[in-house]
């Protein structure tokens, strides 16, 4: 990567406009640079033109699903290394196959703990020493 850990955006792919503002809200309180995308096809174009950091993906979307719009970035060698965490309601142990056969690199479950959030993110955005906590 270019970028130094914990630059770039956190891209958030979710129809749902509550759990938009939610998930945008948690993640600026956590000091994070956010862009939203509402559909399949606006988080495909968004991920290609801006390379987010990370992209948390809702599965349910009109249009193209959150499966869909990952298979597609993870064919591509210009995305591809960006990571993917999946953002659903279903956490059976097939759907939970599934998300990783698509190429996500995690997921979150819905409704959204505040702790897994957190866990996740740093996971995948390491936070610079220099950025507030
Ligand atoms: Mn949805």
């Amino acid at each position: 990567m270019d970028q130094p850990i914990g630059s770039g955006r956190v891209l958030v792919v979710e129809d749902n406009a509550i759990n938009l503002e939610l998930i945008t809200d948690i993640l600026e309180g956590e000091g994070y640079r956010v862009a939203t995308a509402v559909c399949g096809q606006e988080a495909l174009d968004s991920v290609r033109a801006e390379k987010p950091a990370l992209v948390l993906m809702d599965v349910q979307l009109p249009g193209m699903d959150g499966l869909t719009v990952t298979r597609l970035l993870k064919a591509d060698p210009g995305t591809r290394d960006i990571p993917v965490v999946a953002l659903t309601a279903h956490a059976m142990r097939g759907d939970e196959e599934m998300m990783y056969a698509a190429g996500c690199d995690d997921y979150i479950p819905k409704p959204i703990k505040i702790a897994r959030f957190r866990q996740v993110l740093a996971k995948f955005v390491p936070k610079k020493p220099t950025e507030k906590a």
